[in-house]
C-alpha cells in the first residue's frame, strides 16, 4: 500500500502558524484525541498515569499502514493536506504534521496500529528526531494506541511551570468534554491510574449529550436547534444551537457560552457577545446563559493560522454570521406552534388519549390544527387573580399574569420608545441633580417649578395611563440606563397580580405574550409559566395502569 503521509513542502510549511502546542497533559491528550476523530474513531479511550508522566490513546480508527507508521512521527508530516490550495479547505481537525514529532523530541513515543480490513497490526517505537526506531509485529485490534511516556523529561523546568496534577486532570475533563460536545457521536473512556474515571456515551446531538457534562441539567431544560443556512459563498452551511432555556437554567459565572466551528471550540469574542446580548434581559441579575453553537461552514471562510493551537481563527463575515447567531437564538427561545405541539406529536399516551376520546370533550387538537392559524394557547380560567389556566394540545400552563404582561409590554417599550407631551406638566419633588440629569438621560424634559419642585412635561407613552406618575417617574429618576428605565416602566405598567381578568382579556395576554421574543421569563429574569405536559400528567395519574372505559379512558 502507497504512503499517504508525506512531508508537507516549505512553502506550505511557512504559511501555517509555528509554535510549540504540546505544552501540558492536557494538550497531549488534545492533539492525540483529533487524530483519533481524523481516522474516524468512534471510541476513544484515554489512560492517563499523571505521576508517570504518562497518556495512552487507543482508538477504533482507520489505522495506518506499516509505512504511514513509520512516517507519522518526522518533522511536518501529515496525511491531511498537501499544498498551499489544501490550507483553504481543511476538513480535518490536524493538518500541520506536527504533533507527534513534536512528542518524539518532548517525551518517549511508540505507536502500535492496524488498518481496518488488515490483519496485520505493528508496533513502531520513534527516537527523539521522530524516526521510526524498532518496528515489530503487535497483535491489536483495528485501530490505532498512541502511547506517551515520560512527557517532558528532558525539560524540567516545563513540568515544575505546570500546576498541581488535580488541576491538570480537570485541564484534561474540559479538553473532553469541549471535542465531545463537538463529536457526539463518538463514545470517550477517561481513566486515571487504571481506575475509569469520566465517560462520555455518544449522543446523536450535542444538546442530547450535554446532560452528561452538567449534569443538573435535564433534556427538556435545553432548545436545540438545526438549521440549514443558505449563504452564495457557503454552500450547505449548518448552524447547530443548543440553548438553556432562561425560566430552566442559568450560570453564575459566563463559563457556558461555548463557540464551535468546523469541529473546534474557538474562541470567538464576536459570537460570544451576539449570544450574550441574545439573553440581555431574560436571566436574573448577575446569570449567565448556556448556549453551545456549532457552526458548519465552508472550509475557505476560515484560517485557522492565527494561532498554532487553533483556538483564534479569522472568519470571513463575521457580521452575517452574528445575524445568523441572533436569528437562531430568537427561534429557539420563542413559543411557537411547532415548539407547543413537539411534546404532544412525541407523547404516545397523548395518541393514545386522542384516539380514545374522539369526539369527547379534551381538547387536544386535530390533524387539521397544523394548518389553522387559531392561537395554540386558549385562556380557560383564572386562578387567584393571578394565573391563567391555558389549554393548549400538548397540556396546561399556568401563567402568571402580572409578569406575562411585563414580559409584552417591555418588548413594545423596546420596539417602540416613545416620549410624549403631557397637557398638565406633573409636578414633582425630592429630585436631586444627579436625579434631573438621569431624567435627562432618558429623554425627558424637567423644569425647575417653585421651591424643591420640578414640572416634568413629557413622558414615556406608556405611562399615560399610569394612575400615579409621580412615583414612577421618581422611580425612573433613581439610575440606571434607558433599559432600566423600560424595565420599571414594563413592572409599573403591566397589571397587578391580585386584578380579575375576563377570559377574552386573558386571551388578549396569551396571544401577546406568546408573540415575544422571550417568553419564558420577565425582564428580570423570573420565569413566567408553569408546564403540565400532558404526558407528565398522564404519569402523575397512573392512566397508563389500567386501560378501559369503567376508568373513564
Ligand atoms: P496532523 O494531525 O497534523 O496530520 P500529527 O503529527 O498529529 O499531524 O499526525 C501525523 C499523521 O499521523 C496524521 O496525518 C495521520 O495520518 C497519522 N495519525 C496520527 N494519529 C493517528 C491515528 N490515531 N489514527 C490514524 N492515523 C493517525
Ligand atoms: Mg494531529
Amino acid at each position: 500500500m502507497a504512503s499517504t503521509i508525506k512531508t508537507l513542502p516549505t512553502e506550505v510549511v511557512y504559511l501555517i502558524a509555528a509554535g510549540e502546542v504540546i505544552d501540558s497533559l492536557a494538550s497531549v491528550v488534545r492533539e492525540l484525541v483529533e487524530n483519533s476523530l481524523d481516522a474516524g474513531a468512534t471510541r476513544i479511550v484515554v489512560s492517563l498515569w499523571p505521576q508517570l508522566w504518562r497518556v495512552n490513546v487507543a482508538d477504533n480508527g482507520s489505522g495506518m499502514s506499516l509505512d504511514d507508521l513509520q512516517q507519522a512521527a518526522t518533522a511536518h508530516s501529515t496525511s491531511k493536506i498537501n499544498s498551499c490550495e489544501d490550507l483553504e479547505r481543511i476538513t480535518s481537525l490536524g493538518f500541520r504534521g506536527e504533533a507527534l514529532h513534536s512528542l518524539t523530541t518532548l517525551a518517549e513515543l511508540e505507536i502500535l496500529s492496524r488498518p481496518q480490513g488488515s490483519n496485520l497490526g505493528w508496533r513502531v517505537v520513534y527516537s527523539d528526531r521522530g524516526k521510526a526506531d524498532q518496528t515489530e509485529l503487535a497483535a491489536i485490534a483495528p485501530g490505532t494506541v498512541v502511547i506517551v511516556s515520560n512527557l517532558f523529561a528532558n525539560c524540567p523546568s516545563r513540568r515544575k511551570g505546570l500546576p498541581t496534577q488535580v488541576q491538570q486532570m480537570k485541564a484534561v475533563q474540559a479538553v473532553i468534554q469541549q471535542i465531545a460536545l463537538c463529536h457526539p457521536h463518538v463514545t470517550y473512556q477517561i481513566w486515571q491510574n487504571d481506575r475509569e474515571w469520566l465517560t462520555i456515551s455518544a449522543a446523536v446531538t450535542p444538546g442530547q449529550l450535554l446532560p452528561q457534562i452538567l449534569p443538573q441539567l435535564r433534556v427538556g431544560d435545553l432548545k436545540e436547534l438545526r438549521l440549514k443556512l443558505s449563504h452564495p459563498r457557503n454552500i450547505d452551511s449548518e448552524l447547530l444551537l443548543v440553548v438553556g432555556l432562561p425560566d430552566r437554567c442559568h450560570r453564575h459565572r459566563p463559563d457556558w457560552v461555548k463557540v464551535a466551528i468546523n469541529g473546534r471550540m474557538i474562541k470567538s469574542p464576536e459570537l460570544e457577545q451576539t449570544i450574550f446580548a441574545a439573553f440581555h434581559k431574560t436571566l436574573p441579575r448577575d446569570r449567565y446563559p448556556i448556549c453551545f453553537l456549532h457552526l458548519l461552514i465552508s472550509p475557505n471562510q476560515i484560517n485557522w493560522n492565527r494561532n498554532p493551537t487553533k483556538t483564534e481563527i479569522y472568519l470571513q463575515e463575521v457580521t452575517y454570521w452574528q445575524e445568523q447567531v441572533a436569528q437562531a437564538i430568537d427561534q429557539a427561545l420563542r413559543i411557537s406552534e411547532a415548539n407547543i405541539k413537539e411534546s404532544a406529536h412525541t407523547s404516545r399516551i397523548t395518541k393514545l388519549f386522542k384516539a380514545s376520546e374522539a369526539g369527547g370533550g379534551y381538547n387536544l387538537g386535530t390533524e387539521n390544527s397544523h394548518t389553522n392559524t387559531q392561537p395554540s394557547l386558549k385562556a380557560v380560567a383564572q386562578v387567584n387573580n393571578t394565573y391563567i389556566v391555558a389549554e393548549h394540545v400538548g397540556g396546561m400552563w399556568l401563567v402568571e399574569q402580572h409578569i406575562a404582561h411585563e414580559r409584552v409590554l417591555y418588548e413594545q417599550l423596546c420596539d417602540n420608545w416613545q416620549i410624549v407631551p403631557v397637557e398638565t406638566p406633573i409636578i414633582v419633588s425630592k429630585l436631586l441633580p444627579a436625579h434631573l440629569l438621569q431624567l435627562e438621560r432618558i429623554g425627558l424634559e424637567v423644569e425647575p417649578f417653585g421651591e424643591q419642585l420640578w414640572a416634568v412635561r413629557n413622558i414615556p407613552a406608556m405611562l399615560k395611563q399610569c394612575q400615579d406618575c409621580e412615583s414612577a417617574i421618581l422611580e425612573l429618576s433613581r439610575g440606571g440606563d434607558l433599559q432600566t428605565a423600560q424595565v420599571a416602566i414594563a413592572c409599573r405598567s403591566a397589571i397587578r397580580n391580585g386584578t380579575p381578568m375576563t377570559i377574552p382579556e386573558m386571551q388578549k395576554l396569551l396571544n401577546d405574550w406568546q408573540n415575544t421574543h422571550n417568553p419564558h421569563t420577565c425582564p428580570h429574569g423570573r420565569p413566567i409559566y408553569l408546564s403540565l405536559d400532558e404526558s407528565a400528567l398522564a404519569r402523575f395519574f397512573r392512566r397508563s395502569w389500567v386501560i378501559g372505559k369503567s376508568h373513564g379512558i
